[in-house]
């Protein structure tokens, strides 16, 4: 096929490697063509999503947070703010709306989800929506009655919560700002779930994983497959990254970190895992790029990036974010979107300032990162290192190739 020798090649696989876009016509402007997808993609997104910070704070001190946190609750005006907010981002294509509470810890600002919810769920019905939440949360307030009110209340489909190894290692990670431990209170708490709400909710179990606790990996999946958790949750494994600080550079080779990657893919395999091995197309990468995606702050200001929030390094010398395009709770319909830093990727960064255009893998990552190349350090994600590993596993292992979830690719933010 290199050769151009096409007719020596049964018809059968040329018209799947046609069907698949994998051979295209020399004439293909495939840059364009991806891309155009990708905006075409964001254009007629069926879903309003918002990323909602119910407060500033969070009872845990990981070290590689770079939020600053405080008992600030979102304020009656800003929960106003938010509601006008969302009113005014419904768009005909939506066909339903999505929450992602998101913090700090979302959890501690309950009292302001509770309100919150109730107007989002009426706000949708009255524009005929659908209405979803997920909750992302580290998991040391998940009893009964909080799992049973998400559920029930928040319309939450999935809560994601973070651990970060066996119980020595996660504790040294994600004790409270305290210092105290944390592991056994939140596992405990997942093992309920598991046995008593697994038919209701999805549980998703992100492992932040640096050089710190990369040889930890193995134990914990141990730990999961001997408790019964692993058959009944999602487990996904990803790199630390920058949160406006320094947290990155305890990684010292993301090439080492993918090898790992596939260690820990094998062994989840052999105890009957599913693993997500291959990407699938991506092509609304994260709110930074999306129309339709927003984030809210505890205080009303509107973002486009999860991870720019309650975070001083990005404050100026005045005290203000500069990622900050605008406030609920001063004009819910004055919003700066053009200075967006993070927003021109499909348009013109991918194309002029990064290397993602040259990259065969775009489609399938679709840039990762816009804040941190734009911050000056390289996103890729693990398939750049160990794609030809996953192809390799998942025909052995004999794996329909696209139907499968890659749910690691989005897991850019914390
Ligand atoms: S992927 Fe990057 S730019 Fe997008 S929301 Fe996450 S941190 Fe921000
Ligand atoms: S693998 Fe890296 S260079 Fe390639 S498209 Fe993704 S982020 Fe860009």
């Amino acid at each position: 096929m290199q050769s151009g020798n096409f007719d020596q090649v049964p018809a059968e696989i040329i018209n799947e490697l046609i069907d698949k876009k994998i051979l295209v016509d020399q004439s293909v402007d495939e840059l364009a063509d991806v891309l155009a997808e990708n905006r075409d993609a964001i254009a007629n997104e069926d879903k309003l999503y918002l990323v909602i910070q119910p407060t500033a704070n969070c009872s845990l001190g990981c070290g590689y947070c770079g939020q600053a946190h405080n008992n600030t609750l979102m304020s009656e005006s800003a929960q106003d703010g938010l509601i006008q907010f969302a009113a005014s981002r419904i768009r005909p294509h939506h066909k339903y709306i999505a929450i992602s509470w998101f913090g700090g810890e979302p959890l501690m600002g309950i009292k302001a989800m509770r309100k919150i919810s109730s107007r989002l769920r009426k706000l949708a019905q009255e524009k005929n929506l659908g209405y979803v939440s997920s909750v992302v949360t580290n998991g040391l307030s998940l009893n009964n009655n909080m799992v049973e009110e998400l559920i029930t209340e928040h319309l939450a489909y999935k809560i994601e919560v973070t651990l970060d190894g066996t119980e020595e290692m996660h504790d040294q990670r994600r004790h409270l700002k305290t210092g105290e431990k944390t592991f056994s209170k939140i596992y405990n708490n997942l093992k309920n779930i598991v046995e008593n709400y697994s038919d209701k909710i999805l549980l998703s179990i992100r492992c932040n994983v640096d050089d710190r606790n990369l040889n930890n990996v193995p134990e914990l999946i141990d730990l999961l497959h001997r408790d019964g958790i692993l058959p009944k949750v999602m487990i996904y494994f990803a790199p630390v990254h920058s949160w406006g600080n320094d947290a990155h550079k305890h990684i010292e080779s993301k090439k080492y970190w993918s090898q790992k990657q596939i260690e820990w893919f094998i062994s989840l395999n052999e105890k009957n895992i599913k693993i997500d091995l291959l990407p699938q197309r991506k092509k609304n990468l994260c709110v930074a790029v999306d129309d339709n995606g927003t984030l809210i702050d505890p205080y009303g200001g509107v973002y486009k990036c999860t991870e720019v929030t309650l975070t001083p390094t990005y404050n100026n010398k005045n005290g203000k974010n500069i990622h900050k395009l605008g406030d609920v709770t001063i004009d819910p319909s004055d919003i700066d979107y053009a200075s967006n830093q993070f927003g021109g990727f499909n348009e013109v960064d991918v194309i002029q300032n990064f290397p993602c255009a040259q990259c065969s893998l775009l489609p399938l990552c679709g840039g990762m990162c816009p804040k941190e190349w734009v911050e000056g350090r390289i996103p890729c994600p693990p398939i750049r290192y160990n794609i030809k590993e996953r192809m390799l596993l998942s025909y052995a292992w004999n794996q329909s190739n696209f139907d499968v979830v890659e749910d690691e690719a989005k897991a850019t933010c914390s």
